[in-house]
């Protein structure tokens, strides 16, 4: 069985990782913040790393420099888990870090290999920043580089490298900074498809399949919504509850497919009668619950009759085959003093008796 980091870990690392994250930050902002930690920790790291070595070959020459590196890094990290804003604290750090490289090349550094490091500080800059701030700190640094190897007299470089290994230098920085951009763009698509996917998804979990219309999930939503601002601003709020009248007849009659169009006629018919701010959803099977804010149930009522009328009179189509439709309705004005279940129930009540006074028609009464 494959073993991943023990709990303790993970806990540790996202806590370091996510600190400065806020409540209600996007996706981006959060991802932001994790790698720009990420970069101060391993930074902090690093010159842990280095601290050690220097102790051990007793060089202290460079223990001012390895003590900023740890005490920048620990002062962005704090920055960041403040104010939730990594724009400086990067700059700052990945600044600093740069100018060091780019002296440690001009001087050599040791064995005359000081310029290692700098092709790391692209990919730090595309991994940790936004696009702009990478690319500006990019030709920052191409531009440093360009001053230590390509001025004439070489005044601003002590060690002894070759024409063509500046050169090389010069070129495999650009090519690091082409791949950390290239890095970056793959990083950016695949967030874009997982935003757009999550998109799909939120959706779909409110869609009911057949119809398009909302789910009964998506609706109790709304009606909550609704019943709160109308409570708010003191507007009536209305529900229709309506039930295609001997639906069995018709899947027995033209089959199931046939059925299944007839519901999706019926959705267009809602969709293209009610109003904008109005919502209609699939409450289940052939039974559909509109919600209309800021209407009373004599508005209410028009609706309902309205609808049973533009069923009664669209003959629906299957396979050549045209045949009528009909509808009952229930109308219920919203009682704020009743729960929201009960006031669902005064709605499937007035349905239940316009099926029991024979079907294809609207009942209503006043709460
Ligand atoms: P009533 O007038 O009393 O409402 O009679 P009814 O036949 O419409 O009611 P009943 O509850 O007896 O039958 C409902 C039918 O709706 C039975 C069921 O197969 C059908 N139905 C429910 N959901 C779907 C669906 O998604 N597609 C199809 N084709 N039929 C469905
Ligand atoms: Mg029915
Ligand atoms: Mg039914």
């Amino acid at each position: 069985m494959k073993r991943g980091f023990p709990a303790g870990v993970i806990r540790l690392l996202n806590r370091i990782l996510g600190a400065g994250v806020k409540p209600g930050m996007g996706l981006e902002e959060e991802n932001a913040i994790n790698k720009a930690n990420l970069v101060y920790l391993l930074v902090g790291l690093l010159a842990l790393v280095v601290l050690e070595e220097l102790l051990r070959l007793q060089v202290y020459g460079f223990f001012p420099i390895a003590l900023t590196m740890l005490g920048s890094s620990l002062l962005c990290f704090g920055i960041v888990a403040r104010t939730g804003r990594p724009f400086w604290p990067n700059v700052l750090l990945l600044g600093g870090l740069s100018v060091y490289f780019l002296v440690r090349t001009a001087t050599g550094g040791a064995f005359g290999l000081g310029y290692i490091f700098t092709f790391v500080l692209p990919f730090m800059y595309f991994f940790a920043c936004s696009l702009r701030t990478a690319l500006a700190l990019l030709l920052a640094l191409l531009i440093g580089l360009a001053l230590i190897f390509f001025i004439p007299g070489d005044p601003l470089l002590a060690a002894g490298y070759s024409h063509a290994l500046r050169q090389r230098i010069f070129l495999a920085c650009i090519f690091c900074g082409c791949a950390a951009i290239l890095g970056e763009f793959a990083r950016w698509q695949t967030q874009q498809r997982v935003s757009v996917l999550m998109r799909e998804l939120a959706e779909s979990a409110k869609t009911d399949q057949l119809t398009g219309l909302y789910n009964r999930r998506a609706f109790l939503e709304r009606l909550t919504y609704e019943t709160v601002r109308s409570i708010r601003e003191k507007l009536p709020v209305s529900i229709i509850l309506l039930d295609v009248d001997h639906f069995k007849n018709v899947n027995d009659a033209h089959g199931h497919g046939c059925g299944d169009m007839a519901l999706r006629y019926m959705a267009d018919i809602m969709r293209s009668t009610i109003r904008l701010q109005d919502t209609a959803a699939r409450w289940g099977g052939e039974e559909f619950i509109l919600l209309l804010p800021e209407t009373t149930l004599e508005g209410a009522a028009i609706l309902a009759e309205k609808l049973r009328a533009v069923v009664e009179g669209s003959p629906f189509v299957c396979d050549d085959v045209s045949f009528g439709l009909t509808i009952s309705l229930g109308v219920h004005q919203y009682d704020h003093g009743e729960s929201l279940d009960a006031n669902i129930g005064r709605a499937d009540a007035m349905l239940y008796q316009a099926k029991q006074e024979g079907r294809n028609r609207v009942v209503c009464r006043k709460a």
